[in-house]
């Protein structure tokens, strides 16, 4: 039934695109079809063979959705296609272009990329062919996009058999799976009392404590970006909790400085501060149910009422 579908090549000069492409425009020429959705480009493009397809991505829900339309589209209407993802809003992450780029798209268009800078892109693709191998099993595609199920504190051989499963993965980037940090805090505040304010969001960030020493490890994070991430995770300037920074972010270098990690005896792991679950309670419970406990609940350092001393 497909098969009858087929179309000669003379469709090279097609465009099917997501209207949302065009930003108001009207079609530029009587080669262009557009839909008002994906999921309308996607049918049209089913039976085409040397078209270009132009999908626009305007919010990650959409990524997986994305992902399996290029994928079916590349694997099963072979090398001709051209096959574009137009970032409409911020919203993709540098593993997520590769995602896309792994199932088949021959380019993704940055949203700062303006309109005519689109088209132009687009026309450097005219008669490419796609030479790229595309693994049929696209789970596997997907797992290479968040391989740690993880976040957050975790215990020193927890944190370093994760990481080793990270640097050790052949299907994820060479020397681009992440960046390991050590971090030693400043004179007066103890490493447990340092973790307390490292909060990781982003699923596949961690970190471990031991020797003094905080070790977080970022997930695809680009050592450029080291300092956006860190901001993001620490509610407080790095500088003015650590008093020293070591990085590795080739694989090389995380493998070696895993080596010496693993080198650390349990003795030396230290112990995270309990987790306190009802910070608004616990701020007065703690100056008298909690005499044992020397140093300030984390909150509180960050919080109005940091003042107060118990
Ligand atoms: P951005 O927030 O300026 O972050 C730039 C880059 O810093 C990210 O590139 C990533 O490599 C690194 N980075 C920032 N925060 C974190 C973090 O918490 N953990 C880790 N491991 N790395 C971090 P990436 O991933 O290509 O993302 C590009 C941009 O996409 C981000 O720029 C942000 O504007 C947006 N974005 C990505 N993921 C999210 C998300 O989950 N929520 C929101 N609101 N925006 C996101
Ligand atoms: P997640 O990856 O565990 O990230 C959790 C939260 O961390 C995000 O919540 C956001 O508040 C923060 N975050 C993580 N990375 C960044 C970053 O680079 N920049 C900024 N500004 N914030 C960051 P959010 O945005 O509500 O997203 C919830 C979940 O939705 C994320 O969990 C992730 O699973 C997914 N998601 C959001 N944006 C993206 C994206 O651009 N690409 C992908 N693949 N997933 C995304
Ligand atoms: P965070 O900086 O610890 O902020 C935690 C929560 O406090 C945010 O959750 C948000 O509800 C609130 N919040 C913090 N700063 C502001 C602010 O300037 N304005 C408003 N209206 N609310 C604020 P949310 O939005 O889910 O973000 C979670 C985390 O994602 C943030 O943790 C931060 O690490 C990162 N993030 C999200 N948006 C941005 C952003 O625009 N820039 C940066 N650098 N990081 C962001």
């Amino acid at each position: 039934e497909e098969l009858a579908n087929v179309q000669p090549r003379t469709d090279e000069k097609a465009v099917f695109s997501n209207i949302a492409f065009l930003e108001g425009a009207p079609p530029l020429s009587e080669h262009w079809s557009v839909f008002d959705t994906n999921d309308a480009v996607f049918n049209a493009a089913r039976s085409a063979q040397a078209a270009t397809v132009i999908f626009v991505m305007g919010q990650n829900s959409q990524i997986e959705q994305l992902a399996r339309y290029i994928h079916t589209l590349r694997r099963q209407r072979g090398t001709a296609l051209k096959i574009v993802v137009r970032e409409s809003v911020p919203s993709l992450r540098a593993t997520d272009e590769r995602l896309l780029l792994s199932c088949g798209a021959n380019l993704v268009i940055s949203h700062s990329s303006a309109l005519s800078r689109c088209l132009t892109l687009i026309e450097s693709v005219q008669n490419q062919q796609f030479s790229r191998r595309v693994p049929e099993d696209l789970a596997t595609l997907f797992s290479n996009t968040e391989p740690l199920k993880l976040k957050g504190y975790l215990k020193w051989d927890v944190f370093c058999e994760a990481v080793q499963k990270i640097v050790s993965n052949p299907l994820l980037p060479a020397d681009g799976k992440g960046v390991l940090v050590a971090l030693r805090p400043a004179p007066g505040l103890r490493v447990e009392q340092a973790l307390t304010l490292c909060r990781p969001h982003r699923m596949g960030d961690i970190a471990t404590i031991a020797d003094k020493r905080l070790m977080i490890f970022l997930s695809f994070c680009r050592v450029n970006d080291l300092d956006i991430a860190l901001n993001h995770i620490f509610p407080l300037p790095t500088g003015d909790i650590f008093s020293n920074r070591v990085i590795w972010f080739e694989d090389k270098q995380i493998a070696a400085e895993l080596v010496n990690m693993q080198d650390v005896k349990p003795e030396r792991w230290t112990k995270p501060l309990p987790v306190t679950t009802q910070p608004g309670k616990i701020i007065n419970a703690t100056h008298d149910g909690r005499h044992w406990r020397r140093y300030p609940e984390p909150h509180r350092l960050s919080a109005d009422t940091g003042e107060q001393s118990s």
